[in-house]
């Protein structure tokens, strides 16, 4: 039972898993149970895997049309 709702590892997509729980003294972990990546974070409960659940937006629509299009060099 995990008490954060963590997205699955960005990198593997395997299941993850609250290492330690961010305190007063130490630090949030959280660990993925497939690769074996971790992350190290200052967070503290209940705040504790949110950076884990933060991601960098992906790269989406990016589609040359639009840059083209309408600039006709003649
Ligand atoms: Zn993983």
């Amino acid at each position: 039972m995990s008490l954060v709702d963590l997205k699955p590892c960005p990198f593997c997509g395997g299941y993850a898993t609250l290492e330690r729980m961010g305190g007063h003294a130490w630090s949030c972990i959280v660990t993925c149970v497939e690769c074996g990546c971790t992350l190290e974070s200052n967070e503290q409960w209940p705040n504790s895997g949110k950076k884990w659940n933060q991601r960098v937006t992906p790269i989406a629509d990016f589609s040359p049309s639009g840059s083209n299009e309408g600039g006709h060099a003649s």
